[in-house]
């Protein structure tokens, strides 16, 4: 009796220590920390696991984990876009993780194939109008934006910015490079200013009758269609979303995602709450939060979303987007895109 009373003891002793050395994760994160905060806060009070979370810019965290290297504290690295998910392979700081229940959850065109990020929620680059004065029965695709008639009518943001490399990747390896320079250069003499601004400045310049034609990733006219500024919910007014390439591949799609990092020191940890964040709960929450859509198939779509009707996207795996990015920033370097 009294022997079995220690042993039972010793048990819990040691099950205790378990928990206390296992029991942290910690997370860099280029989303913002509203966007991903409540969702740690339920992933600690269901695991007991305590989440410490560093937030910043997506270039800058990367930057920060290449230098500190095995020496991080990070244990997973939340950013967006898969050409910068694919960078950070590239540079060697995450590593693989096979995982059965994110392979159920995730389709594979939105995972890394050997495992070193996986996406967590996805977002289309769309062709936004204004609805006086473009017939949507005039556009058809991201190819046809090259065309004459679209001459001094199209607001887009910078080539240096990741979701235009992403775009035109997807569109190198829907092509070939030769004729995607051709469009890029047809594309780029049809912009109404040079670059300037991000996405919802596209949908403002449009608004304002800089141009006709605004491309912007979906989130961010969900964003300015259910926020607190009136000038923007007065713009995103204006505009109707086009889904391009419905015809053809479907819409260009893109993801925000994360990865375990090398040198993570709570590895289990992070993997579980990568499979928390891919749970059907966290994908309506964390989707919605940000006007995105669930990665997982089956998770309710927003209002904001449903609004939007269904659409065709295209397939493509997502790392071909890394894999492409050097030659889409040449290429649109070439083009004059500034
Ligand atoms: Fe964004």
């Amino acid at each position: 009796m009294k022997s079995t009373f220690k042993l039972a003891i010793l048990a819990t002793t040691l099950t205790l220590s378990a928990n206390a050395m296992a029991s942290e994760v910690n997370v860099y994160s280029a989303r913002k920390e509203a966007l991903i905060k409540p969702l740690l806060d339920q992933f600690t009070q269901e695991s007991g696991i305590k989440v410490n979370l560093v937030t910043g810019k997506a270039d800058a965290l990367l930057k920060r984990l290449k230098s500190e290297g095995a020496n991080t504290p990070a244990d997973l690295f939340i950013t967006t876009d898969a050409g910068r998910l694919h960078r950070a392979k590239e540079a060697d700081v995450l590593q693989p993780i096979s995982s059965e229940t994110l392979n159920a959850a995730i389709p594979s065109n939105y995972r890394d194939p050997e495992g070193f990020w996986h996406g967590l929620s996805v977002r289309a680059r769309v062709i936004t109008y204004i609805k006086d004065k473009v017939d949507p029965k005039k556009l058809t695709s991201y190819e046809d934006l090259a065309d004459s008639q679209w001459k001094g009518r199209i607001c887009i943001r910078g080539s240096g910015n990741i979701y235009n490399q992403s775009l035109v990747a997807s569109m190198i390896e829907a092509n070939g490079e030769a004729i995607t320079q051709d469009w890029a250069n047809g594309f780029v003499a049809n912009f109404a200013r040079s670059p300037k601004g991000g996405d919802r400045d596209q949908v403002k310049a449009a608004a304002a009758g800089v141009c006709d034609i605004a491309i912007i990733n979906t989130y961010y006219l969900g964003a300015m269609i259910n926020g607190k500024d009136d000038a923007q919910k007065a713009a995103a007014a204006k505009v109707a979303l086009f889904w391009p390439n419905q015809g053809d591949r479907g819409a260009h799609v893109n993801i925000s995602g994360a990865g375990v990092t090398k040198a993570a020191k709570h590895k289990a940890e992070a993997i579980k709450l990568l499979e928390f964040l891919a749970n059907e709960k966290s994908q309506e929450w964390y989707a919605s939060v940000n006007h995105e859509y669930p990665v997982r198939a089956g998770v309710e779509w927003s209002d904001t979303l449903k609004a939007w009707g269904t659409f065709n996207a295209d397939t493509l795996n997502l790392s071909v987007l890394g894999k492409n990015n050097p030659t889409a920033v040449r290429l649109m370097d070439k083009a004059g895109w500034k």
